[in-house]
């Protein structure tokens, strides 16, 4: 039973995952953190590497989530959602279909073609899917990243595989200081012990080679195959599997856990809403030029996914914009630039406006 509902999961997180950097809004991966630009595209909207608060928010957010799912369901995450697992077990199914016999090397075989498709998956979480796979044999970089991830990807699985989770995951070390007494978790039921009838089934289909008659284990994923296995055995008895899950999920705990991650969720959610489609940066330059001319950087960021065409101009009398003042701005895109202001006579500062596409924004700085 626990194995047809884990297997749906599996498929939905592998459609999710693989799919997110190719599914597009406003034109842009769902999720992408693009390295050129330092900026992750989520889900219709862009976070800045600048905008700390943001990445703070964001931060925030996920570490109380992932506290909140692990105290109240456990180690769900590693047997259900976490990717390795899903890839394993996908690539066991597959595997078992030709029988016994040769599943082992069958395992291995399969796995080469599943790495090569992890490794396509995470160059486009990081560099645009078009480009990836235009470059992907072209581009020495891309090339290099490909082939040494593909690689690691499959001496991982292939080598390492479900040990990972035992020896060298720190999200598993870290679950083991969120446990509480009444955190889901799969446990024998020691007190039917007597009719237990010692024939191992959970023994070998468990992942991770433990044995749940022995009690709890840190090494435990909550894959409930156990429970499965058991049941087969004990459905023919009419008796319960001894292996079940056991906890209390509605506590005082996940109430205050989980209404904390709902208002930092939607914190997050209303930052990011309600910042300006349009951000404009000006600096003065140090540098020194003749009396009565100044120079200003500035930049201005697209976090919308329309294209925008902005004119820099200054709402002072007497002032003269010298350098390009037609501005094109892509979709989620920055530009940066610099500009001379002359002025006729003396002021002490300046306002300086892009405006365009239904934008304006004002902005004072110091004039010398
Ligand atoms: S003990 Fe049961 S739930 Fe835990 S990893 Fe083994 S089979 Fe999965
Ligand atoms: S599968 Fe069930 S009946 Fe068989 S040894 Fe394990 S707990 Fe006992």
């Amino acid at each position: 039973m626990w194995r047809t509902y884990r297997r749906t999961v599996e498929i939905l997180q592998a459609v999710i995952v693989t799919g997110l950097p190719f599914l597009f809004i406003n034109g842009e991966s769902a999720f992408r953190f693009d390295i050129p630009t330092l900026k992750l595209h989520l889900f219709g909207s862009v976070l800045w590497m600048r905008e700390f608060y943001l990445i703070l928010a964001a931060s925030l957010f996920f570490l109380l989530f992932i506290a909140f799912v692990t105290i109240t369901l456990g180690r769900v995450w590693c047997g259900w959602f976490c990717p390795q697992t899903v890839l394993l077990d996908l690539n066991e199914s597959i595997a078992s279909i030709v029988g016994k016999k040769y599943r082992k090397p069958l395992q291995k075989l399969i796995l080469i073609p599943l790495s090569a498709l992890v490794s396509v998956t995470m160059i486009c979480y990081f560099v645009p899917p078009a480009e990836t796979f235009k470059t992907i044999f072209v581009a020495p970089t891309i090339t290099a990243f490909f082939l040494v991830l593909w690689l690691l990807v499959y001496l991982e699985l292939a080598f390492l595989g479900r040990n990972f989770c035992i020896s060298i995951c720190p999200y598993a070390m870290l679950q083991n200081l969120l446990f509480d007494k009444d955190t889901l978790v799969i446990e024998y039921d020691v007190s039917r012990d007597a009719t237990c009838m010692k024939c191992d089934a959970c023994v070998k289909v468990c992942p991770v080679g433990i044995d749940i008659k022995k009690g709890l284990s840190s090494a435990c994923i909550a894959c409930a195959e156990c429970i499965d296995a058991c049941r087969s055995m004990t459905a023919k008895r009419g008796m319960l599997p001894f292996p079940n899950y056991k906890g209390r999920m509605l506590r005082p705990k996940t109430y205050w856990l989980g209404g904390a991650t709902a208002i930092a969720g939607i914190a997050l959610i209303l930052l990011i809403w309600s910042r300006p489609a349009v951000d404009f940066l000006v600096i003065r330059d140090n540098a020194p030029l003749p009396p009565g001319l100044n120079r200003y950087a500035y930049t201005i960021h697209n976090n919308s996914g329309e294209k925008r065409a902005l004119e820099l101009s200054s709402s002072d009398n007497g002032v003269i914009l010298i350098g390009e003042q037609t501005l094109l701005l892509q979709p989620f895109s920055a530009i940066h630039g610099s500009i001379l202001v002359k002025s006729k006579g003396k002021r002490e500062h300046l306002h300086l406006r892009i405006s365009g596409n239904g934008i304006v924004i004002n902005r004072e700085t110091a004039f010398l």
